[in-house]
Formats: C-alpha cells, sequence, structure tokens
C-alpha cells in the first residue's frame, strides 16, 4: 500500500501560508487537533450506540504528549481510527480542502491583514493542516476500529507525503507534530496545559497531559476538562452550590456572583449558556465582564461584540452556540439571524429573571442592587427591549437609603398628567441644607452621583411625559409656599454688589422654612450642559467657581428675620447691611459649591467683621 505524493501543484503554497498566518494565535492548532482526537471518539461511541461496533469498552481517552528528547508532540485518541481509504479520502482530499477554502478567504483578506480587525473570530475552520503552524513535519500512526490494517501517514511542510503500512496495534489515532525550531515553546509541559485549560475544558472526552517522568506517581492523574460541563445539564438538575462552583473554576472569580441564569434554549434555537451577575468592587470593574463563547463545547474567544450585545458584556458567563456560522468574517455575523436571535434571546432572559427578582424576593433585589445598578442603568441606555421591560424596576435610592421605583418615588402622580418633579442631591453632604429643607417637606431625595445617573434620568425623562428630575438645588417648588416671587430693585443691587456676580438674579420669596434666610438655584439644564462639558474636557471634577454661571438665582425668604434686618438696616447703617447680606450670601453659596480661595477669604474676613460688630 505504500504511495508517495504531493500537496497538489496549485497548492504549492499552502504550508508556507498557514505557516506565517496568525502568530498570535498559533495556539489553536491544539484546540484543532484535540477536538478531532474528541470527534473521532464521539463517532465510534455513536456507532456503538447503534450496534454498529461491538465490544468497545468505554475507557476513552486523548493523551497529550510532549517529547523534548525527539522534539515530538503526540496527541492520542483511541477513538474511531481511520482505514487507507479514510486518510486518502479525509486527510489527503476533505481536511485539504478544507484548509485550502479557508486560506482562501484568509488570504483574500490577507493584503489589509495587520490593520485588519475584521478577522474571522477564532479562526475557526482551518482543521488537521493547522497543525503545520507549529510543525516542519506531521505524522499519523491510525488504526482504524474495523480491524483494518494500521496506516502510517506523513508529510512535510514542503507538501509532500507518504504512506505506508503502519504498525499500530490498538484502534485510534495518534497525531505526531514534529515540532519546528521556533516554536518549542509547544514542547512545554506548562504552555500545552494553559493552551488545553483555555480551549479545551469543557469537550467531551478526558483529556490528558502526559507529565513526563512522573508516569508512576502517585494514584490517579487527573483530566485536564471537565468533560461534563454544568451549562449542557438540564436546570432543574444543578444547584446553586454547583453554579457557584462552576463559577469560581470558570473565572477564578473567588468573590461569589450574585446569582445567575442558566439558558438552555432547544428548539427552535439551539444554544445553552449560564450568565452570572458578578459583584462588584469598585466602579470600574462594572464595565468589563467576561464572555465565553463555546462552539460545541469548544472555546472561540472572550467577550466577541459581534455575537454578544456590549451591555450583557458586562456579566460574566458562557455561552454555547453550537449553529454560529463561525468560518465567516466578524461584520457578517452581525447581519446574522442566528445571531440577532441568540442576543435577543439572552436579553429577554436577563429582563425575565430581574423582574422574577424583583416580584418574588424584593428584599435580595435590593441588597444586591449597589452591584445591579450599572448593569440595568447602562442595558436600558443601550438597549430599548431592555429599556421597556426593565426601566419600572430600576431602584433609586434616597437619601435615608431606601429604595424606590419610580413609580414608589412618584406615588398617586405615577399615572396623571401633572408635573411630575423628583429631586436628587449628587452629594448629601455638601448639599445637606437643601437636602433637609425638602426633607422638612416630606419629599423623598434620590442619590445620584454618577456620570450614568444623568444619562438614565435624562432618558426617563424622554419617555415619561412631564417627568423632570432636579437636582435639590435647581428648583425649589417644594419648598416654597403658594405665595409669588417678587422682584425687589434694592435687594438685586445689594446681593450683585456683594457677590460680585452681576448676573446675579435676585427674587424675594417665601420658604415654608422661616429660619432660613436664602436659597440659590442653579438651573437645572444649564448645570447638566456645564457638566457634560466638564466631563468631556476632562476638567478636574473639583472646579470651583466654573457652575456658577448666569443662570443664577438667589432666593430671599421674606418669612424670616435675618431679610427684614438687611432691610431695615439699609438705610441707617449700610455697611451692616451689606456684612449681614455677603455672611448670607456666601453661606448660601457653600451649600452649593466649594468656595474658591478668593471667596473663602472674603468670608473669613467678613465673619470676623462680624464678631467685631457683637
Ligand atoms: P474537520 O474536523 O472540520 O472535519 P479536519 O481537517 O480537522 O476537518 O479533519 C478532516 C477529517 O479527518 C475529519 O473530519 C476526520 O474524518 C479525519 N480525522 C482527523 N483527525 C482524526 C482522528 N484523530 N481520528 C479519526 N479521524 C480523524
Amino acid at each position: 500500500m505504500a504511495e508517495k505524493g504531493g500537496i497538489s501543484v496549485q497548492t504549492e503554497h499552502i504550508f508556507p501560508i498557514i505557516k506565517r498566518w496568525l502568530y498570535s494565535e498559533k495556539e489553536i492548532f491544539l484546540r484543532e487537533l484535540v477536538s478531532n482526537a474528541c470527534d473521532a471518539v464521539a463517532k465510534l461511541k455513536h456507532l456503538v450506540s447503534i450496534g454498529e461496533a461491538q465490544g468497545i469498552g468505554d475507557d476513552f481517552q486523548i493523551t497529550v504528549k510532549a517529547d523534548k528528547e525527539k522534539n515530538t508532540l503526540t496527541i492520542t485518541d483511541n477513538g474511531i481510527g481511520m482505514t487507507e481509504e479514510d486518510v486518502k479520502k479525509y486527510i489527503n482530499q476533505i481536511a485539504l480542502s478544507g484548509a485550502l477554502d479557508f486560506i482562501q478567504k484568509y488570504d483574500n483578506a490577507e493584503t489589509e491583514k495587520e490593520a485588519n480587525p475584521d478577522g474571522i473570530i477564532g479562526h475557526f475552520g482551518l482543521g488537521f493542516y493547522s497543525a503545520f503552524m507549529v510543525a516542519d513535519e506531521v505524522e499519523i500512526q491510525t488504526k482504524s476500529f474495523t480491524g483494518a490494517p494500521a496506516v502510517s501517514w506523513k508529510c512535510s511542510d514542503d507538501g509532500d507525503y507518504e504512506m505506508a503500512e503502519g504498525a499500530r496495534a490498538e484502534r485510534g489515532t495518534d497525531i505526531i507534530l514534529h515540532i519546528a525550531e521556533e516554536e518549542k515553546e509547544y514542547l512545554d509541559n506548562n504552555k500545552l496545559r494553559s493552551v488545553l485549560e483555555k480551549y479545551c475544558a469543557f469537550m467531551a472526552t478526558p483529556i490528558y497531559l502526559a507529565e513526563e517522568k512522573k508516569e508512576e506517581d502517585s494514584g490517579e492523574q487527573k483530566p485536564i476538562n471537565d468533560a461534563d460541563p454544568l451549562w449542557l445539564k438540564n436546570p432543574s438538575q444543578c444547584t446553586e452550590e454547583e453554579y457557584k462552583e462552576f463559577y469560581r473554576k470558570a473565572f477564578h472569580d473567588y468573590k461569589e456572583p450574585l446569582f445567575s441564569i442558566h439558558i438552555n434554549a432547544d428548539y427552535p434555537l439551539n444554544f445553552k449558556g449560564i450568565l452570572y451577575f458578578p459583584r462588584i468592587s469598585h466602579e470600574y470593574e462594572t464595565l468589563e465582564g467576561q464572555v465565553k463563547l463555546f462552539y460545541n463545547r469548544v472555546f472561540v474567544a472572550d467577550n466577541i461584540k459581534e455575537i454578544i450585545p456590549e451591555y450583557l458584556l458586562m456579566l460574566k458567563g458562557v455561552v454555547d452556540c453550537p449553529e454560529l456560522p463561525l468560518n465567516v468574517s466578524r461584520s457578517s455575523l452581525q447581519t446574522n439571524s442566528y445571531v440577532a436571535k441568540v442576543s435577543a434571546h439572552i436579553t429577554k432572559k436577563v429582563c425575565d429573571k430581574l423582574n422574577a427578582l424583583f416580584n418574588t424576593d424584593r428584599e435580595k433585589y435590593e441588597s444586591f442592587y449597589e452591584d445591579l445598578k450599572t448593569f440595568v442603568e447602562y442595558a436600558c441606555l443601550r438597549e430599548r427591549k431592555f429599556f421597556e421591560k426593565v426601566h419600572g424596576i430600576a431602584l433609586f435610592k434616597t437619601v435615608d437609603g431606601e429604595y424606590l421605583t419610580l413609580r414608589e418615588l412618584l406615588g398617586e402622580k405615577a399615572d396623571s398628567e401633572e408635573e411630575k418633579k423628583i429631586y436628587y442631591t449628587d452629594d448629601p453632604t455638601r448639599q445637606a441644607l437643601y437636602v433637609n429643607l425638602f426633607k422638612k417637606e416630606g419629599v423623598k431625595i434620590v442619590v445620584l452621583n454618577s456620570m450614568i445617573d444623568t444619562n438614565f434620568i435624562s432618558l426617563l425623562e424622554q419617555e415619561e411625559k412631564n417627568l423632570r428630575f432636579f437636582r435639590v438645588d435647581a428648583d425649589s417648588d417644594a419648598i416654597k409656599t403658594d405665595a409669588k416671587n417678587a422682584e425687589n430693585e434694592n435687594f438685586q443691587k445689594l446681593f450683585q454688589k456683594v457677590s460680585g456676580n452681576e448676573k446675579l438674579k435676585v427674587s424675594v420669596t417665601e420658604l415654608k422654612d422661616e429660619t432660613v434666610p436664602a436659597v440659590l438655584n442653579l438651573s437645572e439644564e444649564s448645570r447638566r450642559f456645564n457638566d457634560m462639558m466638564k466631563m468631556y474636557a476632562r476638567v478636574s471634577e473639583s472646579m470651583p467657581g466654573s457652575p456658577l454661571s448666569e443662570e443664577s438665582t438667589l432666593l430671599l425668604n421674606r418669612q424670616n428675620s435675618l431679610i427684614h434686618k438687611i432691610e431695615t438696616l439699609a438705610e441707617d447703617a449700610p455697611e451692616t447691611a451689606e456684612t449681614i447680606a455677603k455672611q448670607i450670601y456666601l453661606l448660601t453659596l457653600m451649600g452649593q459649591r466649594q468656595l474658591t480661595a478668593d471667596e473663602l477669604s472674603g468670608f473669613v474676613s467678613n465673619s470676623f467683621g462680624l464678631l467685631e460688630k457683637l
């Protein structure tokens, strides 16, 4: 049966292309060969199950063994094996034409390769011949389960192969790679272990890394993989502890996740997975989760935006999509209908889970909310469907530590057509003066202190007619009586003078709390705009002075004795009136923001001036 041949003329250049291809992802050759070995076992198991193979036993396994002296890496399986005909058909023809197809696709994009992010995800499809990325010569020693004579096949990287009767005595296949000089790292067990753990951790047949010189060592070796991954089990048969254990193993995260969602879609949409809501230890972590994508248990890649909606990448999890067309370009995946359905299904499951938790265990939901908040708000901003299903259970934390939904905050106004105002603070300590005024009137104040909050409330305002959010220093309706505001030219002049701000508007009003002489109001719109500009300009957060623009209005409280005093002193002791006015103005300003250096020294000298007058 000895035969020689060449990988035909038209393919002359295939090996050099494979070889120089994909510097960063060479390691996928191991994934390809080990998954072929798994398939060989699966095929044999199938034949056993339908009675076409007998006396096979059930100790199926795959071994990966490096031999540094011989420079070989061998992948051994005891699967179906190949006859001479099989090798000719599957290796010399089918595998080769598969690799050729793949290279052609790749080659078309190759000119732009350096800058071309539009690659093929996980580089699926190259198959058996990917071995030539790391090997000068590849050997197959195989014996079919049918008992046909063993076959030996050898091919060097110039494309010539030799086939002869082989010496393998047992059923199965050895793929022997003669590792190229510059790829010696693939003879190192640590390297091999890490590649196997990355790509093969959940393949269906036990995979062993043959440890050199350790063979007589104690007891049984453990397989690298978990041949029975949790996501493939029926959710009703999985325990909480198993989900947590799986999370620890898959993500090496020892903080327990908040909860998990097991997706088990069978028909018509075939995909499975487990998503976890991670606990967040600091703010920035929230944006970077890890969703591992699998293709029939074979790891493809992390965080593939083309398949998993970007906002879901804040979660951690595994998603196994056996129907993904993986040997197509990334951009075409975005318009693929299977991908669209998978992502819609995941979104639905996540929304359902959040709603179920809210409805059945509010207390628990609230206790998780600090960790969920950024995700919920971001997802609402990014995905319409998510917003529709979840905005009603987004929670707002009040200064008193309650967590309330928008409807709960609005109370009976929720369904009315009237104007709906919600007051918030972004710094409860600094804005305590305002917060207390509102609290005295029984108004709930929510705490909104991140950039995403601002975007989220803007979205709610767009969606809900008549809804407006005001920072506590932006609107005083709730802390005023119904009496009309009045202009007063004298006060206007006086306060413009002591504030040094000639654009300051001054109005006389009636605050319900008569102990407070004045409050300073800043238009919500212009402040939000300023904040946004500041963020874009990356101006440091505390830029004292800057938020005060012409939109500020000083509301003087007609009910307050100090304001009366200023009025009466204005004629006889204008200086004292000014000192009091300045003190009131600066104290009011302090309730709103940090004073500038000038303002602060002005405040100190003004205070001493007042003490003098005692
Ligand atoms: P694919 O796995 O996508 O079919 P490959 O190029 O990896 O493509 O392999 C081509 C074929 O070679 C396989 O379909 C299989 O029939 C055969 N083959 C490869 N490796 C083995 C193996 N270890 N045991 C039995 N058959 C194998």
